[in-house]
Order: C-alpha cells, then structure tokens, then sequence
C-alpha cells in the first residue's frame, strides 16, 4: 500500500499547451511559453478570500507545448509518463491541455493511470489567459481546488464549473465556454457559488483501492495508425471498409455503427469485417447516437455484429473506445484476455 497523498503537497500544474496559453501570431494563435508567471498573475486578480483558499501550486512546461489537435498515442504516453514520474510528491496533478483533443487524453490517461490513489484534473480554455472574458483563470481555479480532495481518485475533466470523468467526457460545443459534457455518465462534482463539490458516491474511489497499479505500455507502434474510426454511412460499401481494414498496419477499429447497434444487412461488408476479426484484430462498435448504449441482436441487422466477432462498446464514447483500444493492443496479452479486457469496465469507461 502506499501512503497516499500528502495534502499540504503542492498541486503540480503541467502545461502541455491549448488556447488557455496561446498568444497570437502572425498566423493565428500559437502555443505561449512562460506560463508560470502568466498563471499567477491571471489568479493575483481573484478576490482576496479566493486566493488566500487556493492550494499551493508548482508548474511544469513540457518542452514544446502544442495545439492539441497535433496530440497522437505517444503525446499521450509520455503524458502518462510524466505523471507517474512525478506524483508522489503532489497532493493532486492539474495538466493545462488543448480543447481540441482534451477528451481523447483524458481517456488514454485514465487507462493508463489505472488505481491512481488522487486527483488527476486535466482542464483547459476557449479563450487565452489574457483575452478579455477568458475562462482560464475560472477553469483552473476550479481544477485546483478539485485537485486537493483526497476522495477523488481518478482522471477528470474540470471545465466551465463542471467536474467530469475523464475517461466519459466528450467535447461538446465548438465555441460556448460550457465546451465538455458527459453524455452518458453524471458529473463527478460542480462549482456552487464559488465553492467546489465533489459528489464522491460517482466517484472510482471506493473500488479502487491499493496501490497505484499503473500500466504504462509503449504506443509507439500503434502510434502511426494501428487503430482505426469509422463511421458507417448510408451507402457505405463492402469495399471501402475492406480498403482500411486488410491493411496489416491496421490493428483495432472503433465502428460507429447505427442506433442500437445495427449494421447494413450486406453480406460483403459482414464479412470483411468477420475476415478482420479472425486475423485477431479488434473491432469494437458503439453508436452513432451520443447518448444510450449499442446492444447487438434486437435487430435482424444487428446480427452482422456479432456474428462476425465485433465487441460491443456498449456506451463508451468514442475517444474512450479508440484510447482502450490502443491501450489493450499495446500489451502484450493473449487475444482472448484483450477482449475479456475490452468489454470489462477497467476505470468506470462502461
Ligand atoms: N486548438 C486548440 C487546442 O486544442 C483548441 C483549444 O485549446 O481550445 O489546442
């Protein structure tokens, strides 16, 4: 066992970029440098009383911060990494992070953090620290406070007030400051007033105990395109699938299929996917609808899922689908463990 977070550690922050520290260039907005200073000067604003509350902070600025729609696999790895080098000396983490692929981290982060025993907050921003009505300071303000309480043992998201499952978050809004939800899964806690509140029964917590059993495998050789998304379409032909899918390179696939789980009723297309699945290569389903779960077989056109060995990835989001997939096939696992693996939930993902 470990001892558990000291509390009056301090929160690391890690910067890895994203509009909340951009400034703009010449051609657009740019990831910024120096945000140590710039946080503590955006939090210095706050009324007294707030940031006499706020815990104690150290920052870290990965060596060349990105616009997150650049993040891959290994951005994520070494994410995961850094985390683990570092968090037994902090009471929580905080990671500062691009909107754009937010969840997808969040995701990866949670299977790879699997049992971490305190806070991991990842947050972000739609408008820069210094642009006039930014949610920076607000957002990380927020992250902070959430990532000192000891009962919250898990990857989430905290944006726009709302304190949501990492590994359940989706983003949701292109341009509104209220960017995440989490469609098929209850916040893990919000701001009321200016106070946070966890609501620890949602939490992983209580299921979780022990110590830190990270897994921390390579991604890079799926890095450069092992696994798949594909998102069937009215008209979608055997051909175009088998195109993505007999390529050797391609390892796993998450098929966004339609409704409860129902698939065109083609023979083809049922059996390039039935080859792909014999070759041990993993496919999962989950629906194009974002709220509610895939069930396979309440339909006569669902049946082409199953039979042809597609796992169900009931109500995961995408991006938790794509990241577990990258994560099962980055192990060194017998397929049949992998798929076990798949369909149990691991970090409240399902
Ligand atoms: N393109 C930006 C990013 O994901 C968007 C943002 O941070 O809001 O890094």
């Amino acid at each position: 066992m470990t001892a558990g977070p000291d509390l009056d550690a301090p929160v690391l922050v890690i910067y890895t970029g994203g509009t909340l520290g951009m400034v703009p260039g010449p051609r657009g907005l740019t990831p910024g440098r120096d945000i140590e200073a710039r946080l503590r000067r955006a939090l210095a604003a706050l009324p007294p009383a707030r940031q006499a509350s706020l815990p104690a902070f150290e920052v870290l600025e990965t060596d060349r911060p990105i616009d997150s729609s650049s993040a891959t696999p290994g951005d994520w790895q070494a994410l995961a990494a850094l985390v683990a080098r570092h968090y037994r000396r902090h009471a929580g983490i905080v990671i500062l992070h691009g909107t754009d692929t937010l969840a997808w981290t969040a995701a990866s982060l949670a299977f790879q953090l699997q049992g971490i025993d305190r806070p991991v907050i990842l947050t972000g921003a739609m408008r820069p620290l210094e642009a006039e009505g930014s949610d920076a300071t607000a957002n990380v303000e927020d992250a902070l406070r959430f990532a000192v309480m000891p009962r919250l043992q898990e990857v989430a998201l905290c944006f726009a007030g709302r304190l949501l499952r990492g590994c359940r978050s989706r983003k949701w809004q292109t341009q509104d400051a209220a960017a995440f939800d989490s469609p098929n899964f209850a916040a893990l806690g919000e701001r009321v007033d200016t106070e946070v509140v966890l609501y620890p029964g949602r939490g992983l917590a209580d299921h979780q105990r022990g110590a830190p059993r990270f897994e921390l495998p390579d991604y890079a050789p799926l890095s450069a395109g092992g696994v798949v998304r594909l998102a069937l379409w009215p008209g979608l032909q055997a051909w175009q699938v088998e195109a993505w899918l007999d390529d050797e390179r391609v390892r796993g696939a998450v098929l966004e299929v339609w409704g409860g789980g129902n698939l065109p009723e083609d023979p083809a297309l049922a059996g390039v996917l039935a080859r792909a699945s014999g070759e041990g290569k993993l496919l999962a389903a989950l629906s194009q609808c974002p709220h509610g779960a895939v069930a396979f077989g309440g339909y006569a056109a669902g049946q082409g899922l199953k039979d042809a060995g597609v796992l169900s990835a009931e109500d995961m989001t995408p991006e938790a689908t794509f990241a577990k997939l990258i994560h099962l096939l980055a192990q060194p696992l017998e397929e049949r463990e992998r798929r076990r693996r798949f369909l149990t939930p691991l970090v409240g993902e399902r």
